[in-house]
């Protein structure tokens, strides 16, 4: 066993359950509506010789609707398997100093486990006690700083001021504002790229374009910076995408429409679900994304999450410090919604 001694360790993230049978599953952030029409009449028709060949391998037909959607040039487009994948890449790219990269104690919990696996130091800075960020105490010597804005697993947004503070005081390294929930009504930092050199901008289809089972996820940043990013990518897999997937893609952002009514949807289920929340006791900061992540006044989080599993609902709980009485619930259909805080209910009466 000697080849053991070898062998990368790392210790792996841990994705939500992904339960079979008929559940409420409230535990990943997924949207509850089914993706833009044109995706099932593009994957419906679609004309399978075409998989005979190699897909585009800078995905030119999805980058140039992106940067038409996002109006920036297309040379100004990155997109990978999911906004993990860009993420990955842009952590493999761009962080490649002995310093430390900075990124908040509480937020998406792969950030640490890229830097452990690509040997990149880090240092996790801490939330206030209302889980926001402060600008501040990213202004010192570091590797690079990554954002989650709005953050997760906490749902708070901080301002584009703050986001510019941080800018700011790091214009010599690259900062990396992830923007996985921000089409539930926050406000992205892309209006600041004009300004900011530094700033790599990632969002992904998975949550607000409904499409988690896709794959597929998008960087943002200056043409210099998303030339390095190809770069490695080509030094990895050049054919990331798939030609499917690409269709697919390109057919969501088409759909602007449907895109902004689904959003809305979600959030009119948010505000509702935040006031029957509260009625029930629970405590927790002003979401701006499609999940709530909030404290029992009395009731233990492990006991709720453990009584919702019982009932077939499915919701995030993590036994982490700082966050071990809160639970991450994904807003689901206003009927899911209402399910779950009739059982909540009953939960909390009992115990
Ligand atoms: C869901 C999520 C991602 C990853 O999304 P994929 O595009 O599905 O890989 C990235 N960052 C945050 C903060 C997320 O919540």
């Amino acid at each position: 066993m000697n080849w053991e001694s070898n062998v990368r360790k790392v210790v792996p993230y841990v994705p939500g359950e992904q339960p079979s049978g008929k559940v409420i599953k409230l535990n990943t952030n997924e949207n509850p509506y089914p993706p833009a029409p044109g995706v099932e009449k593009v994957l419906k028709s679609y004309d399978v010789s075409l998989l005979r060949k190699y897909p585009e391998p800078d995905c030119r037909s999805l980058v140039t609707v992106l940067a038409d959607r996002y109006k920036v040039k297309p040379s100004q487009v990155f997109v990978g398997v999911g906004s993990d994948d860009v993420l990955a890449m842009a952590f493999l790219t761009f962080f490649n100093s002995d310093k430390k990269i900075l990124f908040p104690d509480v937020t998406y919990s792969f950030y640490d486990v890229w830097a452990s696996l690509f040997g990149i130091p880090f240092e996790q800075i801490p939330l206030d006690d209302d889980f926001n960020i402060v600008p501040s105490d990213y202004e010192k010597e570091n590797g690079g700083v990554v954002i989650a804005n709005p953050n997760a697993p906490t749902g708070v947004f901080m301002g584009l001021d703050g986001i510019r503070k941080i800018l700011e005081a790091n214009r010599d390294v690259v900062c990396i504002v992830d923007e996985a929930y921000v089409d539930f009504g926050a406000e992205s930092a892309l209006s600041l790229l004009d300004e900011y050199d530094n700033l790599l901008v990632i969002q992904t289809f998975s949550k607000s374009r409904s499409m988690a089972g896709m794959r597929i996820g998008f960087a943002i940043g200056s043409e210099t910076m998303i030339k390095y990013l190809n770069d490695v990518k080509y030094s990895f897999n050049s054919y990331t995408m798939n030609s499917i997937t690409l269709a697919a893609g390109i057919e969501a952002v088409k759909d602007e429409e449907y895109f902004k009514a689904s959003c809305e949807k979600i959030i009119r289920t948010r505000e509702k679900l935040k006031a029957d929340l509260k009625a029930l006791g629970f405590e927790f900061g002003d979401s701006m994304t499609n999940f709530i992540f909030a404290k029992h006044a009395s009731v233990p989080a492990e006991h709720i999450f453990t009584e919702l599993k019982k009932r077939d609902i499915y919701v995030r709980y993590w036994n982490k410090p700082r966050i071990s009485e809160h639970l991450r619930i994904t807003v689901g259909t206003d009927e899911e919604c209402d399910i779950l805080v009739r059982n909540l209910k009953e939960i909390i009466d009992q115990a």
